[in-house]
């Protein structure tokens, strides 16, 4: 029988799971809502239904399943296999072991780690990152998610929290972070830090045809909306996209001057905004970063769009469990 292993993406909003064969195929899809917010157990059950669901599907496919590979977001000893706490879960989400407690359940071999961490991997593996030693990858979304390759590993550093450059700071006073720090490149260039940085144009009387696109309801405005107004030369919105690029290319000009990387990959919601985001990344490390570090480094799309934190999760099984 052919080999699959079953991968869960857990996020705030859903849960995507799926069976993924070894080449990197994801063979089946299946989501549900997270329903965060409800209690521990409440999330761990519907974690453990995306399982039974795939375990179901893999018999009927006719596979062996070979583990269970799970990316979960928020801090964690993801090699100990303690997920310390994922605010976005749930507030009581403290110390749970989850890979325990769902390989338990199953009699299969478990893995976890951050979910950010597992699309590294699986753009690593299979998408953009094939074959390169040193990587930063960044998610854009609501938050700014990130892992790291040193020499071919995934870096986790001493207590598993590293490599966070989406929490590197590039405005001495600006906005509140999830953190708690003020001005991380989060706060300024995650979803809701863009769109307040168009709100509080607006407020402040600028002009835009972004006001004409959510009706006059400036709640609406969202990255996407300040794009396609971008798109229709829309002053105020391009000056918001270039400023976008600009914070997240001096971030990563920091990053890139510690890590000399071959390879920046940018995935994630927001990227969608293609190369008038990453073209500005790329041009604001140049003008930045170290010489040598700077004009070595690439900046690339993502390329496996949302199935690349489950290929990631399934990866962790063959990477962690077979030699
Ligand atoms: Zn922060």
């Amino acid at each position: 029988m052919e080999k699959c292993i079953v991968a869960v993406d857990v996020g705030g909003t859903n849960i995507a799971s799926g069976l993924v064969k070894l080449d990197g195929t994801v063979i089946f899809r299946g989501k549900r809502p997270t329903c965060a917010g409800t209690g521990v157990n409440s999330i761990l059950e519907r974690i453990m239904s995306a399982v039974e669901e795939g375990l179901q599907e893999a018999k009927k496919l006719k596979l062996e399943p070979i583990g269970i590979g799970m990316g979960i977001p928020g801090v964690q000893d993801s090699l100990g296999g303690l997920s310390y706490s994922a605010s976005n879960l749930d507030p009581g989400w403290i110390n749970i072991k989850v890979p325990a407690i769902v390989g338990e359940r199953f009699g299969l071999p478990a893995e976890m780690d951050n979910d950010v961490r597992c699309h590294a991997l699986g753009e690593k593996l299979f998408g953009a990152g094939q074959g390169v030693e040193n990587i930063i990858l960044i998610t854009l979304g609501t938050g700014i998610g990130s892992g790291i390759f040193l020499d071919g590993k995934m870096f986790y550093g001493s207590g598993s929290c590293g490599g966070e450059v989406g929490h590197i700071t590039v405005m001495e006073d600006g906005p509140r972070c999830s953190c708690g720090n003020l001005g991380c490149v989060e706060a300024l260039c995650g979803a809701p830090g863009i769109s307040r940085r168009a709100r509080e144009a607006i407020a402040l009387g600028a002009e835009s045809r972004i006001v004409q696109l959510v009706a006059g309801d400036l709640s609406q405005i969202t990255p996407k909306v300040i794009y396609d107004a971008a798109v229709l030369d829309d002053e105020l919105a391009q000056r918001i996209m270039d400023d976008t690029g600009k914070y997240i290319g001096i971030a990563m000009a920091g990053a890139v001057n510690i890590i000399n990387p071959e390879l920046l990959i940018v995935g994630g919601g927001v990227a969608a905004a293609g190369e008038m985001l990453i073209g500005k990344i790329r041009q604001e490390i140049k003008k930045r970063a170290m010489n040598k570090a700077g004009s070595q480094v690439r900046v690339v799309a993502a390329q496996l769009g949302e199935d690349a934190g489950l290929i990631g999760a399934a990866m962790l099984i063959p990477t962690r469990r077979i030699d």
